[in-house]
């Protein structure tokens, strides 16, 4: 690609053709503030707080929407910038409330931080009559409040472009103008996904994850209850990021953490996500010697089954049976648990720390219940359980390393990778090879799955040489893209991983706020390094697994499992999130 050359506050620059000034800037490492752009997506310049100067030009420019061209002098920080900047975060503000002491985004908030960098003291202008609107929390998971809205219109664009849902829009004109669900319909009455990626790219509290910490605390605080914990891969990850330190650091004290906040036991998602691949794994193999259906398509992403309800619903007997690791833990706790430990279920109460906003729906979904009651009685994401750190004052750096209870805490290095897009199908050909063949595989043999690229193939040649291929897919657009070829009978996979959220659930709606490719990348990395370091690497040689077959579950797929460890799926409207039929 032929390059170009600008300077950015006097900096020298050499750019690709076709970069526009915003990205001119980042290689020059000048800070550009923006509200509205989206990495990745054609801008759209709605906001105007990213306009600069450029010399030969009378008025100023949106940076994240203007080419760059050869030669161009660009100035970002001139008086006229300042002064136009702050002007367009008054008028923001004019219509805003004055809620930051009661607001969740207090204190990571991109709004909140702009009127503090550009130096706003008071109001430009008082507030007068303003866009009213109640806060809707319908939804399990996002609890929206349209007056902190700006109407920067990521949400929308995340929403449309990225995950391929639509469930929100832009609504009404000038002054009235608001971003809604279709009819003004509360969330929870629309196809929304629960995925939470509107959430983590808001930049203000207007869309926030639904807390369930108070409840937490007060199941804790409560002596007649047996409060334990599990914590899913990606959240070690994103603690690394955040405290700076490795996955497997960031582990073992947040196995500490979760033991000062006062859990009876601390188990690992990671050992769900083992007996996961035991579960799913040997569907697979059942499936492809039985006749299908195929391709089976992994079953542990809460936005993608929902999505699958409402847009595929004739292809949900491929969807693998299995429900989550999150979900199967929670069953495994409140009946193998509580007869192994002589605790009554309904004294037990299970909380999820997980990356996810889905997972809170999940955890409510009606399916999700044995005899040991429900499953997970609530979800926490990673942003709570860091704002939990922060009420209890807890420094996260200087915890002692702790490990999990081991019962239900000893996981393989294919339960840390479940964490990552092409974790759940590499995990599962780990096991598959070997329940073919007898023998291992090399624990790098199928890591042609791992990376960024949207969809990504496999295959997996059978003993009989047979080939049996397959696919990966993060995003729910992409995954749009693949279900329309399948449902057309274009393809020939014969099993399908989804993950909902962009990278997988390192990129999960419920991780601290500023997700971007390089981070997610980023923590998908401290979940193969956590991988190579553990000395089981395959699921199906977890011993604390394998015992819970021999003691409890008797096989995979036995009656047991399929109790407790499987559950079935329903169709949903395209338009509502009215149910239509069941499977
Ligand atoms: S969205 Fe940001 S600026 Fe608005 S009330 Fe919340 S913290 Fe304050
Ligand atoms: S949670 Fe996901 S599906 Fe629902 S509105 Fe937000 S981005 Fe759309
Ligand atoms: S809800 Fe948030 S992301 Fe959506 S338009 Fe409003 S401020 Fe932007």
């Amino acid at each position: 690609m032929s390059k170009i050359n600008v300077t950015v506050n006097g900096r020298p620059v050499a750019v690709d053709a076709g970069s526009t000034i915003l990205d001119a800037a980042n290689k020059a490492q000048v800070r550009i503030p923006t509200l509205c752009h989206i990495e990745g997506l054609e801008p759209t310049g709605s906001c105007r707080v990213c306009s600069v100067e450029v010399e030969g030009r009378k008025t100023l420019v949106p940076s994240c929407a203007e080419p760059a061209t050869d030669g161009m002098k660009i100035r970002t920080n001139t008086p006229r910038v300042l002064l136009a900047r702050k002007q367009m975060i008054q008028l923001m503000l004019a219509n805003h409330p004055d809620d930051c002491l009661y607001c969740m985004r207090a204190g990571d908030c991109d709004l909140q931080q702009m009127a503090e960098d550009a130096g706003i003291r008071e109001r430009a202008w008082r507030r007068g009559e303003h866009r009213s609107h109640p806060v809707d929390r319908s939804s399990p998971s996002v609890v929206r409040d349209p007056e902190k809205c700006i109407l920067c219109g990521k949400c929308v664009r995340v929403c449309d472009e990225v995950q391929g849902v639509a469930a929100i829009d832009h609504a009404g004109r000038g002054f009235d103008s608001f971003v809604l669900p279709a009819f003004d319909d509360e969330l929870a009455s629309t196809t929304c996904v629960n995925c939470g990626q509107c959430v983590a790219i808001c930049p203000t509290g207007a869309l926030v994850e639904r807390s369930d910490l108070s409840r937490v605390w007060r199941y804790l605080a409560d002596d007649a209850l047996v409060t334990v914990v599990q914590t899913a891969p990606a959240v070690r990850a994103a603690l690394a990021h955040v405290y700076g330190m490795s996955g497997g650091d960031a582990e073992a004290r947040m196995v500490t953490a979760l033991r000062e906040m006062g859990f009876a036991q601390v188990f690992d998602t990671q050992y769900a996500a083992d007996l996961t691949i035991m579960e799913e794994g040997t569907e697979l193999l059942h499936r492809i010697q039985e006749g299908g259906p195929l391709p089976l398509i992994t079953s542990c992403s809460p936005g993608w089954i929902k999505f699958a309800e409402h847009f595929y619903p004739d292809s949900l007997e491929n969807l693998s049976t299995c429900k989550s690791p999150q979900q199967m833990l929670g069953a495994m706790v409140k009946n193998y648990w509580a007869e192994q430990m002589d605790v009554p279920a309904e004294n037990i109460r299970v909380v999820a720390v997980m990356p996810c906003t889905a997972k809170k729906f999940e955890a409510e979904r009606p399916e999700m219940e044995t005899e040991g009651g429900r499953d997970v009685d609530a979800v926490i994401t990673t942003r709570e359980l860091i704002r939990a750190f922060g009420e209890m004052s807890m420094d996260f750096e200087v915890l002692e390393p702790g490990e999990f209870d081991r019962f239900l805490g000893a996981s393989s290095g294919a339960g840390a990778i479940f964490g990552a897009t092409g974790g759940v199908a590499e995990a599962a050909l780990r096991t598959v090879f070997y329940l073919l063949t007898g023998e291992n595989p090399g624990p790098e043999d199928f890591e042609a799955v791992r990376g960024l690229e949207g969809v990504k193939e496999i295959e997996l040649t059978l003993p009989d040489g047979a080939v049996v291929r397959g696919a990966v897919i993060h995003g729910l657009g992409n995954a749009r893209r693949v279900m329309d070829r399948v449902a057309s009978g274009e393809t020939d996979y014969a099993f399908i991983e989804i993950m909902a959220c962009p990278g997988g659930c390192v990129g999960g709606g419920g991780q601290p706020y500023g997700a971007d490719l390089q981070r997610t990348a980023e923590l998908a990395g401290e979940l193969y390094e956590i991988d190579e370091k553990r000395v089981l690497r395959f699921s199906h040689e977890n011993p604390e697994i394998q015992k819970a077959y021999e003691d409890y579950l008797e096989s995979p797929l036995s009656d047991r499992s399929h109790a407790l460890l499987h559950t079935q799926y329903r169709g949903r409207s395209q338009f509502s999130a009215e149910d239509e039929a069941s499977e």
